[in-house]
């Protein structure tokens, strides 16, 4: 478990200012989000996390060491979601851990166990083109979550989904991250996905991008014990 911070963070790629001086605390196990316009600066600011990019001034740090490079602890998932098409999924979520060198049965475990808390059970020799956006979606999730990671860096993860989906696969989040206790960053450029799922919001505005408000949750998310605002009606 990690604390992340930006401290006086600004980052310009040549003439162009494109964060200002950010700060932001997320504390281990909190539900955060950045929302802002297209633009505005909020992949920057996650990769910071990720140690794909170095600020210009300023520090970026987990539990007060300086993030300097990508680190599995801190996992990043975005909207394309990357996996390797020429992959089943079992070996599309079991990669990291052949390059960590998991022993066979180990990884065999692990890759089960994740695909059942994902809901994608039974779809283990499936190709990604096989494979429907919102579950493509769960197989990149379940391919950062079985490095069980400390953090998870969510870049607009659900923005290619359809409305139905995209609800389906907030309500899962939500249950796996209060399964674990995670840190989870999430960016939205979707504010009412961050009022849903985060507990605190930094909002950003752009040119250059600042925080320009922060808000925090008073009381738990109206959500049932599923995770979700919504219950099934029995006919
Ligand atoms: P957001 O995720 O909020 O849409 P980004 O962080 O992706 O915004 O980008 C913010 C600004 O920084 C944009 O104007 C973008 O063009 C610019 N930018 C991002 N990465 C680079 C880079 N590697 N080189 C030059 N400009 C970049
Ligand atoms: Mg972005």
């Amino acid at each position: 478990m990690q604390t992340l911070e930006l401290k006086n963070v600004t980052k310009s790629f040549g003439p162009l200012e494109v964060l200002s001086n950010i700060n932001l605390t997320i504390k281990q196990g909190e539900f955060a989000a950045i929302v802002g316009p297209s633009g505005c600066g909020k992949s920057t600011a996650l990769r910071m996390f990720a140690g794909l990019e170095t600020p210009s001034s300023g520090q970026v740090t987990a539990n007060g060491e300086t993030i300097t490079k990508p680190d599995p602890r801190r996992i990043l998932i975005f909207q394309e979601h990357a996996l390797y098409p020429w992959r089943t999924v079992e070996r599309n979520v079991g990669f990291g851990l052949e390059l960590a060198d998991v022993p066979e049965k180990e990884r065999k475990d692990r890759i089960k166990d994740i695909l059942e808390k994902v809901g994608l059970s039974g779809f283990e020799k499936y190709y990604p083109h096989q494979l429907s956006g919102g579950m493509k979606q769960r197989a990149s999730i379940a391919r950062a979550l079985v490095m069980d990671p400390d953090v998870l860096l969510l870049d607009e993860p659900y923005g290619a989904l359809d409305a139905i989906t995209r609800l389906t696969m907030q309500n899962e989040l939500i249950k796996l991250w209060r399964g674990t206790g995670k840190t989870m960053l999430l960016i939205t450029h979707d504010i009412d996905e961050a009022v849903y799922l985060a507990d605190t919001i930094y909002v950003m505005s752009p040119r250059p991008g600042r925080i320009v408000q922060t808000l925090q949750a008073d009381m738990p998310r109206p959500r049932n014990r599923n995770g979700s605002r919504f219950v099934e009606l029995r006919q």
